[in-house]
């Protein structure tokens, strides 16, 4: 059988350059205005993206977007206008990339670990019920692989406890959960939202960038002040903040970017779909979505009624996940293992007591996940191909 050239040369995890052919340009374009600027830092590029991002986002009136750094700052600077203090608790994932829970530690405060949940991979609301003590000062929950955390479920209980909420959507931008009535982007339902412009993201900058969003303006202006050292007015310093700004070149980008989201994100969906039927047609799956799988059956992600998950990653779960994943890099199919040690077992953060068996469901997950191709300009012919390797498997194996 004869197959077209890139198909020959393997089916790639990740590849950027599909998407960028398109808006090439329009990116040329932009870079060349910044350089003839030479403004760099902030200025009106930046608020320009900002302004974009809390239209699109919907915030209301009151509501900010503050471009920073990256993604990771994002997170150390909101829980700093938070006001997190050595010994506060915060509670969180410990399925998910380190930021989430390096933020915390930065600050001298204690990342509390609640399991997640197995169907759709994010925290266990009832087991952050369950972790809540007099010291939690926030909850950190991680919108995971482009899906959003049922956050209203819990937000009444955290409100009247005092507990603050810090939304981790660095791999959800753009995705959203219908409340009620109500449409909710990831991000703005806590106290503040953040989101990386990493390159792989779902806006992918051409370098670090990141973001907070709120709606109240006394933590907006906080927030403001601690990205620029905390300085009040030029030279005079209220508090000890950050450097932490995103560059007039990266907002630039971002923002031809932006208006091409949506549609990124539903071919992200029609691609997760098609998965689906490929799968299902040839028999390989599971009894049902999420829970883990038996032998010789791959567990397709679940999607949480009202939710529309934008698949930031596609990761299905199997129990011979390694075998799986050298068999189809062996046949030129590129996968990836997010993520294989969950955030309590890591030597790092083995001061905080972490134990195998105290989050036995992450666990489970880091042993069985594998996260499959998925990007705009992924082709047909290439899932068809990975699903015909992943059959062939099985036939093999089983
Ligand atoms: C990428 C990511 C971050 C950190 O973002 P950076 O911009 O890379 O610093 C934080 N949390 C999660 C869940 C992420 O995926």
């Amino acid at each position: 059988m004869s197959m077209s050239a890139t198909i020959d040369n393997g089916v790639p995890i990740l590849d950027l350059r599909r998407a960028f052919k398109d808006i090439r340009g329009e990116v040329h374009t932009a870079v060349e205005r910044i350089f003839d600027t030479q403004a760099f830092i902030l200025g009106r590029e930046v608020r320009t993206f900002e302004e974009h991002v809390e239209a699109y986002l919907d915030l209301p009136g009151s509501g900010a977007a503050i471009g920073c750094a990256s993604g990771s700052d994002a997170l150390l600077l909101a829980l700093m206008a938070l006001d997190v203090k050595p010994g506060d608790e915060v509670i969180t994932t410990p399925y998910t990339f380190f930021a989430t829970a390096s933020a915390v530690t930065r600050l001298g405060a204690v990342p509390v670990f609640a399991d997640i949940d197995p169907v759709t991979y994010n925290v266990s609301l009832a087991d952050v019920e369950r972790k809540i003590t007099p010291k939690t000062k926030v909850f950190l929950p991680v919108h995971l692989f482009g899906q959003m955390v049922p956050l209203e479920e819990i937000a009444p209980l955290l409100k009247e406890r005092g507990i603050k909420i810090v939304e981790d959507a660095a791999q959800a931008f753009g995705s959203w959960r219908r409340i009620g009535k109500e449409i909710v982007r990831a991000g703005t339902l806590g106290d503040v939202g953040c989101t990386s412009f990493f390159p792989t993201k779902k806006v992918g900058g051409c370098g670090d960038g990141g973001m907070m969003v709120t709606s109240d303006p006394e933590l907006a202006a906080r927030l403001k002040k601690l990205r620029v050292h905390g300085e009040g007015s030029t030279y005079f310093h209220e508090e000890v903040g950050l450097n932490s700004r995103l560059d007039a070149l990266q907002a630039a980008i971002l923002d031809v970017k932006l208006p091409h989201l949506e549609a990124w994100n539903e071919e992200r969906r029609s691609l997760a779909a098609y998965y689906r039927l490929c799968f299902e047609s040839r028999g390989l799956t599971g009894p049902r979505s999420g829970v883990p799988a038996e032998e010789g059956r791959i567990t397709l992600p679940a999607e949480l009624e009202g939710n529309y998950h934008i698949y930031h990653q596609y990761v299905v779960r199997t129990p011979k996940r390694d075998e799986l994943m050298a068999w189809l890099e062996e046949r030129g199919i590129s996968t990836r293992v997010y993520y294989p040690l969950p955030l309590h077992l890591q030597p790092c953060f083995a001061f905080l007591g972490g134990r195998p068996g105290d989050c036995p469901e992450a666990e489970r997950l880091s042993r069985e996940a594998l996260a499959l191709p998925i990007f705009p300009g992924l082709r047909a012919e290439e899932q068809e191909r990975l699903v015909d390797a992943v059959a062939e498997y099985v036939r093999t194996r089983f």
